[in-house]
């Protein structure tokens, strides 16, 4: 499966242990516009070895989520869970080649091994114990776990493209497990032979992965050693995403996973790529991108090294942005699923252009449209009621009278109209248009006043009036 070729090959690899959150979506988009800029292919692998924590329900929502941000796929996904043979196979290659040892040591003496280091202040690693030993000292048929013999001395150096040049010295990395007593290999090697095998060349990932990348390249080399053609990748870790406060983006921050934001605060798809991509990517001091453009600019020098922050009003204004970009059938039907049955498609379409400017998010845009469908008789709201008293109830009335003879049933000749009423009695607009505004929509704001009455029409529009008249 090993990739020869230099395509760019990158992948996104989340545990299915929570939903998809923000911090693994931007990771997603990032690895896929990398892909997708440089004509490459995106990856997705299910790291779902964690068999207690993993859940069919997380593996569905990160699909979805990352379907409905329209992050798609070179390949079917690969459940890392069903390539636990491979990597013992692996783990049996190094174990030949004497890159890695069988260690003896039962969890009882690890612990005092441990014990030990903590009372001396000792940083708690392996100590090598079985590193040197002969085999054959080996207690008859007693479980082994299978550890990397990771280098001693000297240092490892990567070239990472955002943190910069990182150095760690070898020996603070110990010989770490491969493959436990029962046989199951670990996380770190799962990584390494699931992205080898899948002929990945950019690892693209939270910079809270940076200490594994010392644990995962001495297997990738001892790996090359023995069979060649285990390149180095190129690592980039970006930082966390953390909150307006400073401190990393968790439920105290508000909503997390991606369907919230799809879900309950009705943020439009494009808008959260655009505010993911921009969060902790810029190019130069442009806002809003579409996808192509974003593909077209990306690239790894633009990430910036310090954690960004998150920041649910600038989304929201963004979603603004979006929501008065987006297509009005898309957004009637968007806006019905949240209505319910009640709402009239043909009806919401011919008020989106008037209900999109005053609405931030989807929920909005839906609470702005509620009043088309109310049903005489229906409550005002506590503005609304407090706005109608007897002079406006009475003036209602005369409008009433007056619109009910109103032949021409459009903008013009009702503003006309109106204007004309309110001159006649020596008023503002807005004590004519106020009570108005409440009666047919039971609130007191609303899109214009004409555009209402022209959207309910005018049977529908003196029932309002009437139903609040004195
Ligand atoms: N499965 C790991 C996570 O969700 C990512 C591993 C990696 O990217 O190497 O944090």
């Amino acid at each position: 499966m090993a990739s020869s070729s230099a395509a760019v090959v990158t992948r996104f690899a989340p545990s299915p242990t929570g939903f998809l959150h923000l911090g693994g979506a931007r990771t997603a988009l990032f690895n896929w516009l990398y892909a997708r800029h440089h004509g490459g292919k995106a990856l997705l692998r299910i790291e779902d070895t964690d068999h207690k924590r993993s859940t069919q329900d997380a593996i569905d929502a990160i699909l979805s989520g990352l379907d409905w941000l329209g992050l798609d796929y070179d390949a079917p996904p690969v459940f890392q869970s069903a390539r636990a043979e491979r990597h013992a196979e692996v783990a049996r290659q190094l174990l030949d080649a004497g890159h890695a040892y069988r260690c003896y040591a039962t969890p009882e003496e690890l612990e005092a091994m441990r014990e030990a280091q903590r009372a001396a202040k000792q940083p708690l690693r392996y100590d090598g114990r079985w590193r040197d030993r002969d085999p054959a000292e080996a207690p008859a048929d007693a479980p082994f776990t299978v550890r990397l013999r990771t280098p001693a001395d000297g240092e490892t150096v990567i070239e990472d493209q955002v943190q910069g040049r990182v150095t760690v010295q070898n020996a603070e990395i110990d010989d770490y497990i491969l493959l436990r007593a029962d046989g199951t290999p670990t996380y770190m090697l799962a990584v390494v032979v699931d992205d080898h095998d899948m002929g990945v060349t950019h690892i693209i990932r939270g910079d809270d992965h940076l200490n594994n990348a010392f644990r995962q390249l001495p297997i990738i080399r001892a790996m090359d050693a023995i069979e060649g053609s285990w390149p180095d990748p190129v690592y980039a870790h970006i930082p966390l995403i953390h909150g307006t406060d400073g401190a990393k983006l968790s439920k105290r921050h508000g909503a997390v996973g991606v369907e919230a934001y799809r879900d309950e605060l009705g943020v439009l798809p494009e808008a959260l790529f655009n505010y993911l991509l921009r969060l902790g990517w810029g190019h130069g001091d442009r806002e809003e991108l579409t996808r192509d453009e974003a593909i077209a600019l990306f690239d790894l020098a633009g990430v910036g090294k310090s954690p960004s922050r998150f920041d649910l009003k600038k989304l929201q204004h963004l979603n603004g942005h979006y929501i008065r970009e987006a297509d009005d059938q898309r957004l009637s039907a968007l806006v019905a699923e949240r209505l319910g049955d009640s709402a009239d498609l043909a009806l919401l379409e011919q008020a989106m252009p008037v209900l999109k400017p005053r609405a931030r998010d989807l929920n909005e845009l839906a609470e702005g449209a509620a009043f088309l469908f109310r049903q005489l008789p229906f409550p005002l709201d506590e503005k609304a009621a407090a706005l109608l008293d007897q002079d406006a109830r009475a003036r209602l009335a005369a409008i009433h009278t007056r619109f009910a003879a109103q032949n021409d049933w459009t903008i013009d000749a009702l503003e006309a109209s109106l204007k004309e009423m309110a001159e006649e009695l020596g008023l503002g607009l807005g004590k004519l248009a106020q009570p108005l505004r409440a009666a047919l929509t039971g609130t007191t704001s609303s899109p214009g006043i004409f555009d209402v009455l022209i959207l309910l029409g005018k049977e529908e529009s003196l029932a309002r009036i009437g139903a609040q008249a004195a």
